[in-house]
This record gives structure tokens, sequence and C-alpha cells, in this order.
């Protein structure tokens, strides 16, 4: 199901799977059509490939459903506080805005999840096996959804789209996003589902995984070379290396450029290249 406005946050583009157990990835997008479905047909498994509310936001709408996640992001789809926790977005002095919009404007509630899956768990829906496909970096727990028998993935977050990956959380992690990346190369299916951007692409995806890659190395030869002259952390910022550019409001776009910015720091000073002196990072060469 295409998402509205090109499937751009907050929506997604979603599948539905017409099947035995009449099952939705990621119901993010048309409510009305995604009601009509339940009402219909009756969903019976949802499957959420992460707890970020483009992809969780209208769990809601399905109250006789199965709900399935992987284990490490259970708590945050079972909790806004803990979606905050974890997101680094708790304590901030734009969280209480954050909460509203989520619960107010974006329809999000919290979701019991029934079944914490792995890497390798496998589900029967009638015709298809899912298999879970555990990609973490994004959030700790994304994961993508093989199914089998169709030969197909649906890649969630790992989105192929130009702008390329997304690690704005704390608890997002670069260098197990490249992983998870470089894993997929290894998956053998023929039509891939992204969340975002194109939706569907047909063929083999292995340069477009590496140009994906690509896009965080590119960032951070960038942060790399803007250091040679010693920078404040709110001048890496305003560079805006991640994003292109700024946007509003001010404190959230600081705490999200910064979140991912300070990742990249953190990979190259463990690598010798950079060093924070008197306030300052600076290349060490
Ligand atoms: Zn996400």
């Amino acid at each position: 199901m295409e998402g509205e406005d090109n499937g751009r946050f907050p929506n997604a583009h979603c599948l539905f799977v017409d099947d035995e157990v009449p099952t939705v990835v990621d119901p993010a997008t048309r409510p009305e059509e995604l009601e009509r479905l339940d009402r219909e047909i009756g969903i019976r498994c949802v499957i959420n490939t992460h707890y970020h509310v483009d992809h969780v936001r209208y769990n809601r709408l399905f109250p006789n459903a199965e709900f399935v996640a992987h284990e490490a992001d259970v708590p945050a789809i079972s909790s806004l506080d803990e979606n905050a926790r974890i997101a680094g977005i708790a304590g901030q002095p734009w969280a209480p805005v954050w909460k509203h919009v989520m619960r107010e404007v974006w329809g999000y509630v919290d979701t019991k999840v029934d079944r914490a899956v792995t890497d390798g768990g496998e589900m029967s829906l009638g015709r298809n096996t899912v298999r879970f496909i555990h990609t973490p970096g994004h959030t700790p727990g994304h994961m993508c959804v093989e199914f089998v028998e169709k030969r197909a993935v649906y890649l969630a977050d790992i989105d192929l789209t130009r702008f390329g990956p997304w690690y704005g959380n704390k608890c997002s992690s670069i260098d197990d996003f490249l992983a998870s990346i470089e894993r997929l190369k290894s998956v053998d299916a023929d039509t891939w589902y992204t969340s975002h951007g194109e939706g569907m692409i047909r063929g083999d995806i292995g340069d477009r995984l590496s140009a994906y890659a690509g896009v965080i190395i590119d960032r951070e030869s960038r942060l790399l070379d803007f250091l040679a002259e010693p920078r404040t952390m709110q001048e890496i910022v305003d560079r805006a290396i991640i994003f292109g550019r700024r946007w509003d409001p001010p404190e959230m776009f600081d705490f999200f450029e910064g979140t991912m910015a300070e990742k990249h720091l953190a990979r190259l000073e463990s690598a010798g290249l950079v060093a924070l002196k008197d306030g300052r990072w600076a290349s060490t060469d």
C-alpha cells in the first residue's frame, strides 16, 4: 500500500499480505483503507519492523491482531516513555511537545506486543512463510521481513533513498547499520519493498546497497574535511552535513543532526582521526 505523501514521514509504504492469516506490515498510512481491510477481511497479524511512529502509528486500528516485533524494540513499542528514553528525547526541553504531537496529532498509542521475535525466526501465514532478518542500526531491533516463497523482502527503513541511512536516536548505531546493509547483500530475493522512497524495487540491489552505505562514508569524509580547522559542536551541527540544511524547529534539528554527528565523531575518534581539545573537535593530522 503506497504511503500518503509518497511515503514521507510520518507516513510509510506498508504491506498487506492476503493469506490465511491476513497480515499488515507497518500500518502507518491511509487509515481509512486499513480500517476497511480490518472490517472486510479481518487482520489477524500486524508485524512492526521497529518502534518509530511512522511504522506503528495505526496499530490501534487492529484490535484483533497478534502484534509481532523484534525483542529489542518491544519495550519502545510498548511504551512511549521508553521510546523517548532510548531515543534520547526524554529530558529534552521539547520532549513534552514531541509527546503531544505523537499522541494527539499522529495518533500513536502504546502497543502490547504479543510475539517477540529474533533473527531467523519464522512464521507461517498460510501460503507464505515469513522470516525475520534482524538488521539493527537504525534502531536496536530494526528488522527486515522476508517472504520466502515470494522471494520478496520488506526492507523497512533500509530504504535505499538518496538521503541515505538515518541514525538519529541515541540507541542508533552506525557500525550496526553498515553491517546490516552488508548482510542484506547475501539475501537472495527478487522483489524489495521500502518504507519510504520508491516503495518497490525489482531485481538485484547489490549496487543500491553499496551506494546507500556510501552515503555514510561520504558524510564522514566531509565531516573530517570540515575538521581541518577546530570546530565547536554547534559549528558542526550548523554545517548540516547530514541533513544538508537546517530545518525547524531549531531545537529538534540540533538534536537529530547533533546525535548523528556525534556518532561519526565517536567513530573518527576511535580511529585516531579526530580529537577534542578545549571544547573543539579537530582532525589529528
Ligand atoms: Zn524508522
